[in-house]
């Protein structure tokens, strides 16, 4: 009975079930309307109530999602590199392109930015230099003297002198493009065919990108263009996982994390100062989680007392880097455990369960994250396989922060119909939608991924009210507190009225 109180639905399917089985042979259709209409009531956004222009709006949406499933090529069900032209063709991503999606959750700090404003704004500073690795990636820095060479690097080249004895530039800066993205013209399952393969680009990347990034002048001008394309995606708030690495300056001096957090602090500041409309970032601090405990117990100490110092900017900690290669969470017990014993509020953002390795010490990330009392788990891809997990995710309102296109590209899945998140959202578990590192994936701000999850596995199923909670569940589940969950709630519904307004006909 204790259950059944607690899962209404599941009380009433089970009481409709019982009348069904002891009545007539031939099932009634009104039981069958009935179960129909219970299930639709259980799926996320199921129990909104639509205005009337927004049910005008929906059976827009309705109808354009059933033209594209007839289309010859159906974009979900293809790999994102091979899709992305034809999403950008789809009067549903226009939609969602202007839709208020309220927060991005799960972001990480150097995959914000597109490759292009990189080459294009980055590397043509001056006093840029470039080596090539025995691996072929590539390496920068910014230097007012000549720098000291790298190990397993060429000797550096400043990137001005090269370009000057070059005709023609658009090869050069299209190769460097190359080396910072995931993303590809070529057939992505022969480029990448295995989980090892791309998570070794994929590190070699984030490489290739450091030495830009983490130039002081380069630093700012890069958040501020990665809180610009998610403004201009339409996405009000952000909570960006940040390493917050030692930033330098062209002389080769370094700034600490603490210089780092405030440099966020103040950028996001001006930007919304820039963007009224813009309600404000947070950062989650992270550390990759191949470090040992010793290195975990001091950044754990570090993270609490960057948590004290700045409670406005700084949301939490989190471990980064591949799952199933790094340490699992109960490595670290005891320096996660340190904030809990000293009754200091340092709350957790795990990445958890972005593997498909069933039962394995690194699948129990799940249950351990939220042994330590996880607020939110990012990715949660393994779910499904954890009745308990997914049981104690629920009940506590642990939010999932789904990243669709993430997962089909480190290839935890082909077709985004058979995402986990499908059977999630049929059953309104907690979750929001993210982009992880659209930049890496060719995507960007957070439409691309909302498309997977609206057009993909929400199905034929899933409508205005799915996408209305999707959204508003990005604020309810943010780390801001209930006063400003409630002022971004009050932004985000003015934004959200005007747009069913200018859409619904
Ligand atoms: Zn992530």
């Amino acid at each position: 009975m204790a259950v059944l109180l607690q899962r209404p639905h599941a009380a009433v399917a089970c009481l409709l079930l019982y009348f069904l089985s002891s009545g007539l042979s031939i099932p009634d259709p009104r039981q069958r309307e009935a179960l129909i209409q219970l299930e639709a009531s259980m799926q996320t956004g199921g129990q909104m109530v639509l205005t009337d222009a927004e049910q005008r709006l929906d059976t827009l949406l309705l109808k354009r999602k059933l033209e594209e499933m007839d289309r010859a090529q159906f974009p979900p069900a293809m790999h994102f590199f091979k899709a992305r032209d034809l999403i950008r063709t789809s009067p549903i991503f226009n939609l969602l392109q202007k839709m208020p999606k309220g927060g991005a959750l799960h972001v990480h700090d150097f995959a914000m930015v597109d490759v292009e404003w990189i080459v294009k704004n980055v590397t043509y500073r001056p006093h840029c230099y470039m080596c090539y690795t025995d691996s072929q990636s590539i390496r920068f820095i910014f230097s007012s003297r000549w720098p000291k060479a790298l190990p397993h690097c060429s000797s550096w080249t400043l990137l001005e002198n090269l370009r000057a004895k070059m005709m023609n530039t658009t090869d050069f800066d299209n190769s460097i493009m190359g080396n910072m993205t995931l993303f590809t013209d070529q057939d992505p399952e022969a480029v990448y065919p295995s989980q090892d393969v791309i998570w070794d680009v994929f590190e070699q990347v984030f490489l290739a990108l450091w030495g830009l990034v983490t130039y002081a002048p380069v630093f700012r001008d890069y958040y501020y263009q990665g809180l610009t394309q998610f403004y201009l995606d339409n996405v009000m708030y952000l909570e960006l996982r940040a390493l917050l690495p030692e930033i330098y300056e062209l002389d080769g001096s370094y700034h600490d994390r603490a210089w780092t957090l405030k440099t966020y602090q103040e950028v996001t500041r001006r930007f919304t100062a820039d963007h009224p409309d813009f309600f404000g970032a947070r950062i989650i601090f992270t550390i990759h989680r191949g470090v040992n405990a010793t290195v975990m117990e001091r950044t754990v100490e570090e993270a609490m007392a960057l948590q004290r110092d700045f409670p406005d900017i700084m949301a939490g900690f989190d471990t980064v880097g591949r799952e199933d290669k790094g340490r699992p969470l109960w490595y670290f017990r005891d320096a996660l455990s340190l904030p809990a014993g000293r009754g200091v509020n340092l709350p957790f953002f795990f990445h958890a369960g972005e593997t498909d390795l069933e039962g394995t010490e690194v699948d129990q990330n799940l249950l351990d994250a939220l042994l330590l009392n996880t607020s939110r788990i990012g990715h949660g891809f393994a779910l499904l396989r954890h009745p308990v997990a997914k049981e104690l995710s629920r009940k506590r309102g642990v939010a999932l922060e789904v990243c669709p296109i993430s997962n089909q590209v480190l290839k935890l899945v082909n077709d985004l119909r058979n995402h986990p998140a499908a059977a999630l959202m049929t059953e309104g578990h907690p979750l929001v939608i993210s982009s992880d590192d659209p930049a890496l994936f060719g995507a960007s701000g957070l439409s691309y991924d909302f498309y997977e999850a609206f057009v993909g596995f929400g199905g034929i199923r899933s409508h205005l009210g799915s996408l209305k909670e999707l959204a508003i569940n990005s604020i309810k589940y943010s780390s801001l507190t209930p006063v400003l969950q409630e002022k971004a709630l009050a932004l985000w519904q003015r934004r959200w009225e005007k747009f069913v307004s200018e859409n619904a006909f």
